[in-house]
């Protein structure tokens, strides 16, 4: 789960990284209210900012400084409501400014190729770090961290010092948060730790004036108190519903819905699925969902309304392999699926092997579904539901996906 900027700030503030003070507001008025009760306290620069989960806000404008509330206001106003790379701006972050005399970059992320951690650090933050990683690798220092070691004060020193820190008071106190960044990293189970920029104020402070954090859901049962973190709004709904039914659902890009049982078998489908649809139109997968071990009628149905009501997906694939749950269980779900559903809602192309798998297919021959065409192997399946898809995208104007902060990316 990745946190927004005033929730990762929050946590910085509990493991003593250094952060200023600031609040959120959701109207105008409130980020009125907040910036007078910041200036109140002493503040005399403040910034107003979008609290969307993806970078590049200052260059999309949701990055404004203040000083005063009106001034405040004007901004919050401006950038309440703002599309910053799909994400629509409901919550702003009024927060106290920096006067910044230089701006860094700090990282903690899990390495999943290397089998470690890996430390980042640069002494030209503020800056988007892929384009520096790429123009100039050697101003961005990287350093693999131990996992069982972790990221000692020793350590610490060697990434500023790869940084290109001269020895001294500012090296010790970027020293110093890295040490802290750790202590996030680690005691909230996070894959990504990430501060740019980390700024040296005029005054000599070192301040996080950003934060991105990613927590590891696989460690949720650790946390209860991440929870609270959750924004189920900013969720995707359709993900969101599938989870509510306990199903195992990653939307993708592609045309042709995909549920099957078991995580490698709807995996290995994903790739048939691709493999078939170079053949017809670069039809591609255009989901994860592993229905798990119990496909009862109610989990096929719930499975069969997710996908389908995602409005990309032109045709369906179901693929199961029958085992302690059998073939014709499945069928028979499949069956009680459509009436529960009053028919299908899109044309849906059902392989089903294993265990009573004849059995299976005379259940769906005696149902006689429309838009149900029964395939007897997997490439035949993939190759009839990317065919029917291909047809029905050359029948159909064609259907733009909202945009994402991600560019598409090969599944
Ligand atoms: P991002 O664009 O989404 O990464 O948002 P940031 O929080 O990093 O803000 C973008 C830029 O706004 C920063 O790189 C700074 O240059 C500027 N900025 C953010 N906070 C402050 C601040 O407190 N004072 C000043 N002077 N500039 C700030
Ligand atoms: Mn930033």
């Amino acid at each position: 789960m990745d946190l927004y900027e005033y929730q990762a700030r929050e946590l910085f503030r509990s493991h003593g990284v250094p952060v200023l003070r600031g609040g959120t507001a959701t109207t105008p008025d409130q980020a009125e209210a907040e910036a007078a009760s910041l200036l109140q306290a002493g503040a005399g620069l403040l910034v107003v900012k979008a609290q969307v989960k993806t970078g590049g806000r200052g260059k999309a404008g949701g990055v404004k400084l203040a000083r005063s509330a009106a001034e405040a206001r004007q901004h919050a106003e401006a950038i309440l409501g703002m599309d910053i790379k799909g994400h629509t701006v409901r919550t702003v972050l009024i927060s106290e400014g920096a006067d910044i005399a230089e701006e860094y970059y700090v990282s903690i992320l899990l390495d999943r190729a290397e089998r470690q951690y890996l430390a980042m650090c640069s002494r030209e933050g503020g800056v988007d770090i892929e384009t520096l990683a790429k123009e100039r690798p050697e101003a961005l220092a990287r350093i693999g961290v131990d996992p069982l070691e972790g990221l000692t004060p020793q350590v610490a020193q060697r990434i500023v010092q790869a940084a290109g820190f001269e020895p001294g008071a500012t090296a010790d106190a970027v020293a110093a948060v890295i040490e802290q960044l750790w202590g996030v990293f680690t005691d909230e189970d996070a894959t990504l730790v990430e501060v740019n920029p980390l700024v040296l104020a005029e005054d000599g402070r070192i301040l996080a004036l950003d934060g991105k954090v990613t927590l590891d859901d696989n460690a949720r049962f650790r946390h209860p108190e991440h929870e609270a973190l959750v924004d189920a709004e900013a969720d995707d709904p359709l993900e969101a519903r599938a989870k509510a039914a306990g199903l195992n659902y990653v939307r993708l890009e592609g045309q042709v819905g995909v549920l099957g049982n078991g995580a490698g078998l709807v995996m290995s489908t994903l790739d048939v699925v691709a493999g078939a649809g170079q053949a017809h139109g670069g039809m591609r997968p255009a989901n994860f969902l592993d229905l798990g071990g119990g496909s009862s009628a109610e989990v096929m149905a719930t499975g069969l309304e997710v996908v389908a009501s995602d409005p990309q997906v032109r045709t369906i694939l179901v693929n199961v392999f029958g085992g302690i749950t059998s073939c014709d269980t499945v069928a028979q779900g499949i069956v009680s699926a459509v009436e529960s559903l009053g028919g299908l809602p899109k044309p849906v192309v059902v392989r089903l092997d294993g265990n009573n798998a004849d059995l299976a297919h005379r259940i769906l021959a005696e149902a006689a579904i429309e838009g149900v065409t029964v395939a007897q192997t997997m490439d035949g399946a993939a190759d009839t539901v990317t065919a029917i898809a291909e047809r029905i995208g050359s029948a159909e104007p064609k259907a733009e996906r909202p945009t994402t902060d991600t560019p598409a990316q090969e599944a």
